[in-house]
């Protein structure tokens, strides 16, 4: 029988109706005779750590969370998360960079709906997440319709669909059907090398999503303001403007006074490449740095905890020209 450890952390999957509207809860009810069910198959230890609605998990929960498990971990054969869906992949992608060299399965999962309610879907995403310990699903993954995501490649994209989340470029970690569990992709234990907490991060990022017509001015007030790191999402493959509004040397000063400047594409699916057209290639002179393949959450809270660990700016470059856990595709690195 496999010993999990649950950490709660709040979100739909524990919260009440009250007067202020659905809000969390340490221990209901509902979620403690569930888990009582599980007890049949399982080792469970449940352990409510936080109790927030997920749009108030920030980067002190995700330290929070990060040294819970890291502490934990020896203890038992691997660790379910409780939380809210909202910002889970923010957290799935930032304990994927804090806990380095993971060798057992950290799965994060929550519901779009109360779990004391009949349609809830909790039941069936907490099974899912004890049956990736179960089948020893090495890393960080989200447990969520039936489907287990890479933790750094997962984005929500639904507000009420039960199937909350996406893999995004890359193949979803499993799928469960009536036949049992089908994985597709899976993570080899780093054997050699133990699990390092690096657990310090940079607040100070900021994420610009341009709109046609975005005042280069903005790029002064940042610097003002303080930020440290800027994720900038462009257009399309990888463009940006320089007619009437030229960005780009707005850019560069930010880059030449050490703060790193992350371009990426709105659009969801596919790599950006800034070396492709013009408009892209006169922001790449900047010295910006290219997230390729990767999820805004990824790229936002993998230069949060590149610029915890160094100021250094080709400390950082080296940082995001490094695949962790999956999160960008080798191959688009090395073209
Ligand atoms: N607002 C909730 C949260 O993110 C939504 C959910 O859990 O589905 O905490």
């Amino acid at each position: 029988m496999k010993k999990v450890l649950i950490l709660a952390t709040g979100g739909t999957i524990s919260s009440r109706a009250g007067e202020g509207g659905l809000a969390p809860t340490a221990a209901p009810p509902a979620l403690m005779s569930a888990l009582e069910e599980f007890r049949a198959y399982y080792d469970l230890t449940y352990r409510a750590i936080l109790n927030l609605d997920s749009s108030n998990i920030q980067s002190e929960e995700w330290q929070l969370i990060a040294r819970s498990v890291y502490e934990s971990l020896p203890q038992y054969d691997g660790i379910v998360i409780t939380h809210g869906t909202d910002t889970m992949a923010y957290t799935a992608s930032a304990l994927t960079f804090m806990l380095q060299n993971l060798n057992k399965p950290v799965v994060l999962t929550g519901s779009q709906i109360p779990i004391g309610t009949p349609l809830s879907d909790a039941r069936s995403n907490l099974a899912t997440a004890l049956a990736a310990v179960d089948h020893d699903v090495i890393g960080v993954s989200i447990a969520f319709n039936h489907k287990l995501l890479s933790g750094c490649r997962a984005v929500k994209v639904r507000t009420m669909g039960f199937d909350a989340f996406e893999s995004v470029n890359s193949p979803d970690v499993g799928e469960f059907f009536a036949d049992g569990v089908h994985l597709l992709s899976r993570r080899r234990p780093c054997k050699s090398e133990p699990c390092l907490l690096k657990d310090k991060l940079c607040n100070d990022i900021f994420l610009l999503r341009l709109i046609p017509g975005t005042n280069p001015k903005i790029f002064d007030s940042l610097l003002e303001l303080g930020y440290r790191g800027v994720v900038l999402e462009g257009f399309g493959a990888g463009g940006m403007h320089f007619v009437r509004r030229d960005l780009s040397p707005k850019i560069k000063r930010l880059v030449e006074r050490g703060v790193p400047v992350v371009v990426s594409s709105q659009c969801l699916y596919e790599q950006s490449d800034f070396s492709l057209y013009e408009v892209g290639r006169k922001v790449l002179a900047t010295g910006a740095i290219q997230s390729l393949d990767m999820t805004t959450e990824a790229a936002v809270t993998k230069l949060m905890w590149a610029l915890g660990q160094t100021s250094d700016m080709e400390e950082i470059r080296e940082i995001f020209a490094t695949d962790y856990a999956g999160e960008i595709t080798f191959e688009h690195l090395n073209a």
